[in-house]
């Protein structure tokens, strides 16, 4: 029940400890959280965080382990929605996450691209448009043969060891001066001492704030690791069944491999962080196809994430909340938009908004 990247050994950071009133509080250690009190720290802000458990231990050290640019969306259903305009703003963002992530994440990001492939000639046809979308934008992508159906190439994307990288960010964000309280749950906000405070709990948040748990579902996932393969037969992530389906091979030449969850989708609408039977066969049945042979499983975990309606993260102010923020809703593709949102939230906080912000506003949902 272990996650493969939660097995790494700790990264060193210093402890600070604030008491009394702070300027902001951060509810939530994942990915999210630590870029937020990065940003606050840095500013020279009074920030405390507090995770329930450890950093890292919600879906950030449970993840798939893929740092793909964009939304949880096709770029072409980006634009219908939001518009040409906004859909390549959206995207821009977050190739320049991208690029920020692999500043502060050293060896935990290596960008050797990402291959989302076609199971059948609809989603084939669909990558075809989406391809065309990117590179009419100016997007770097390459159309794609095979495996499977072919597809495409996103050579900014990248292969990420989630847990190293967002204990990394921990480690910068003490450095800087945050208080970084673990095994410290939140029961309500009234308990928390601070002038601002943001939450980043994502498919976690259920009690803080009900009207965000309200648009906020929370979701399982489910993944295996299987010991190091005899070769290597993936350089870069690869996904496909519009992301249902997803692996990559670590740098020790371990299989990982997620998803499957639409093959139990009533069962996989809940906060139950515990593997179930009936995905984990899944998972190994598709992993012993890609192979060509049953692989010996090391491990296996479940990790919670929010999903919204609109697969748009809500990152912004709580209206009618005076002084509480929320960055959360990445609806499973949250490692790059983590980091976004939450440094995003972060500057408006200290009252620097960017205009990014505007699309992620939680007013259009709650
Ligand atoms: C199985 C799986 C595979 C995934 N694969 C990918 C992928 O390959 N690529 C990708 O981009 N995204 C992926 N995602 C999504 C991605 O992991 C998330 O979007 C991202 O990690 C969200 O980070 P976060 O910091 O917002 O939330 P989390 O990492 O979940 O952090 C929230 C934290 O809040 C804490 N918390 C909750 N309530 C409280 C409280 N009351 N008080 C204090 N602390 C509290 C939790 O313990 C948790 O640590 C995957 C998710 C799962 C579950």
């Amino acid at each position: 029940m272990t996650s493969l990247w939660l097995e790494e050994p700790a990264v060193p950071r210093a402890e600070n400890r604030l008491d009394g009133p702070v300027d902001v509080a951060v509810v939530g250690g994942g990915v999210t959280g630590c870029a937020a009190a990065l940003v606050l720290a840095r500013a020279g802000l009074r920030v405390r965080l507090h995770e329930a458990r450890e950093i890292s231990s919600g879906a950030s050290g449970r993840s798939g382990g893929f740092a793909l640019r964009g939304g949880a969306m096709l770029y072409t259903v980006a634009r219908r929605e939001l518009g040409a305009k906004r859909a390549k703003q959206y995207w821009q963002l977050t190739e320049r996450a991208l690029d920020h992530l692999e500043e502060l994440a050293g060896d935990a990001l290596r960008r050797n691209g990402s291959l989302r492939v076609a199971v059948d000639e609809a989603e084939r046809d669909e990558l075809e448009r989406e391809y065309a979308a990117l590179r009419e934008d100016g997007f770097a992508a390459d159309l794609v043969d095979g495996p499977f159906l072919g597809g495409i190439r996103h050579p900014t994307d990248g292969s990420l060891r989630p847990g190293r990288c967002v204990r990394r960010l921990a480690a910068l964000a003490a450095e800087a001066g945050a208080d970084l309280r673990e095994h410290s749950r939140v029961g309500s906000l009234e308990e928390l001492e601070a002038e601002n405070v943001v939450i980043a709990t994502n498919g976690y948040t259920d009690g803080l704030v009900p009207r965000l748990g309200d648009v906020i579902v929370r979701v399982r996932g489910q993944v295996i690791a299987t010991e190091p393969l005899s070769r290597r037969m993936f350089d870069c992530p690869h996904y496909a069944r519009h992301g249902f389906d997803y692996w990559q091979q670590t740098d020790d030449d371990r299989l990982v491999l997620g998803g499957r969850r639409d093959t139990q989708a009533d069962q996989e609408f809940t906060a139950e962080e515990t593997i179930t039977e009936p995905i984990q066969r899944e998972l190994e049945s598709f992993a012993a196809e890609l192979i060509g042979a049953p692989p010996k499983i090391t491990h296996r975990w479940a990790g919670i994430f929010g999903h919204t309606p609109d697969l748009m993260p809500l990152a912004g102010r709580v209206p009618g909340d005076d002084g509480v923020w929320v960055a959360a809703g990445y609806s499973g593709h949250g490692n790059v938009l983590g980091l976004a949102c939450g440094e995003l939230v972060a500057q408006a906080v200290l009252g620097r908004p960017a205009p990014e912000l505007e699309l992620f506003d939680p007013a259009r949902l709650l």
